[in-house]
């Protein structure tokens, strides 16, 4: 007879003790009372005419967040890397050319890149010059690049992709929510976010939708997409965006997750784009103009491209990054972070997304900071 030769871990035996914390990084952000209760709903089935209701409702949310009036609009069950990989491999076939714009770390890839200096963009010109010269089917774009804190300008390149007979696909996983952005007047094709930054909920659903030029590659590609959880046939029928009268089992939803996720549109809704969008920038704005004030100075020199949402801040000189992220953890509570990819070393990166976005919140990273420069060690050279 087999018997356990796995106790029951005495680990388990503790009961789960989870802190309070100031969430002030890159993501994921606070989660209000508000949001954090709707996830605290009972669990139904993830094919009950109520959930239905409110994956119509999520539907309906993000086709606000994004200004897009797209059929094709959904929440995958995952994070911005699972609505990433949604969106390349529905529309990207064997064979097909890719082009990522590299303005930090979310556009690097094995495919054709055209590469911005870190805290630096693309201008149209540079876009245009390489999408005649790789002629890709798909162009990529961080939006919010998190790792830099560049907010990448988009007017006009949805023009030219589509001049180039090229789909045009937009990471705002960092920046949705918390500066303008017009899918359908942008002509965006492709566009996702995550749950976790500016709408305040748990990480685990990441909303996306597709253009109609997008659906037109998606459905008529001559291979199947490499994912059977990500494949958009499946998940359009799950999400009520296809024509079909039922709906059938693909996988099971995260209904908690579902229901955090319409808390935090309900939010931004009530709120307004409009309004949402003034108060990260007079917000950010606020920030900045304190950090200078202190003697520091900011990654992105161009005022215009700063992402309101994360602000990287050049590391100070003579001290120890690490350090300084550490102490303000372990004296303020308060999570903020270090660089990413090219910004390692660089810079520290400071979130104010959604509910954390107040000046209240800003002066407590100052007085954070401040702290910090007075008893991190600084070297003498
Ligand atoms: N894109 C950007 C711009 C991000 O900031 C992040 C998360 N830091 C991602 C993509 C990936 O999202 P996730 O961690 O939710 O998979």
């Amino acid at each position: 007879m087999p018997s356990l030769s796995v106790p029951p871990p005495k680990c388990l035996q503790k009961p789960l003790v989870v802190p309070h914390r100031h969430m002030f990084g890159p993501g994921p952000s606070n989660v209000p009372p508000r949001i954090l209760e709707a996830g605290a709903n009972p669990v139904i089935g993830h094919m009950h005419p109520e959930i239905f209701e409110i994956m119509s409702d999520i539907k309906s949310g993000i086709q606000y967040m994004f200004q897009t009036q797209n059929k094709m609009t959904l929440a995958v069950s995952g994070t911005g890397h699972t609505a990433m990989e949604c969106a390349i491999f529905n529309t990207v076939e064997p064979g097909d050319s890719v082009l990522a714009a590299v303005n930090g770390i979310w556009g690097s890839a094995k495919v054709n890149t055209i590469v911005a200096p870190p805290g630096g963009y693309l201008t149209n010109t540079d876009i245009e010059k390489a999408l005649s010269k790789h002629r890709p089917a798909l162009f990529f774009l961080a939006h919010g690049e998190s790792s830099t804190g560049v907010l990448h300008p988009l007017d006009g390149i949805g023009q030219l992709c589509h001049k180039y007979n090229c789909l045009f696909l937009v990471d705002s996983v960092a920046s949705i929510g918390g500066t303008p952005l017009y899918m359908d007047q942008q002509e965006m094709d492709i566009l996702y976010t995550g749950s976790q930054k500016v709408l305040n909920a748990p990480p685990g659903t990441a909303p996306i939708s597709f253009s109609e030029r997008a659906c037109q590659k998606v459905f008529n590609r001559r291979t199947k997409p490499v994912s059977f959880f990500l494949d958009l046939n499946w998940l359009a029928n799950y999400w009520g965006c296809d024509d079909k009268p039922t709906r059938v089992y693909h996988h099971t939803g995260p209904v908690t997750a579902f229901y955090s996720l319409r808390e935090s549109l309900a939010v931004l809704a009530e709120e307004g784009l409009e309004n949402s969008w003034e108060r990260h920038e007079t917000v950010a704005e606020y920030f900045h103009a304190g950090l200078e004030s202190m003697g520091l100075k900011l990654f992105v020199k161009e005022k215009v491209t700063r992402l309101p949402t994360v602000t990287t801040i050049v590391a100070p000189y003579g001290y120890d990054w690490k350090e300084i992220t550490s102490y303000i953890m372990k004296t303020h509570n308060l999570e903020i972070s270090g660089g990413l990819g090219p910004s390692v070393g660089l810079v520290l990166r400071v979130g104010l997304m959604g509910c954390n976005s107040s000046k209240a919140n800003v002066d407590m990273v100052l007085a954070a900071l401040r702290d910090a420069l007075k008893h991190c060690h600084r070297s003498k050279v």
